[in-house]
């Protein structure tokens, strides 16, 4: 009767152990100072976009991000 009280015990442990800190430091280094979006429709794009490859929009603008 010790195998169920040794499974749970594995579960818990692992969980709460690696989660947290990897989460953190990866969002911290992928997020953008600045944001291009379309002037027309709203979309995300990237720098060097000039025209919208949604809506074929020439005027993108940039969003500075704290
Ligand atoms: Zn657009």
């Amino acid at each position: 009767m010790a195998l169920p009280n040794l499974l749970t015990g594995l579960f818990s442990g692992t969980e709460s152990a690696s989660a947290d800190s990897t989460q953190d430091g990866a969002s911290v280094d992928s997020t953008p100072s600045v944001v291009h979006e379309c002037r027309n429709c709203g979309l995300t794009v990237d720098a060097r976009t000039t025209r919208c490859p949604s809506c074929s929009h020439d005027q993108i603008v940039d969003y500075p991000v704290d």
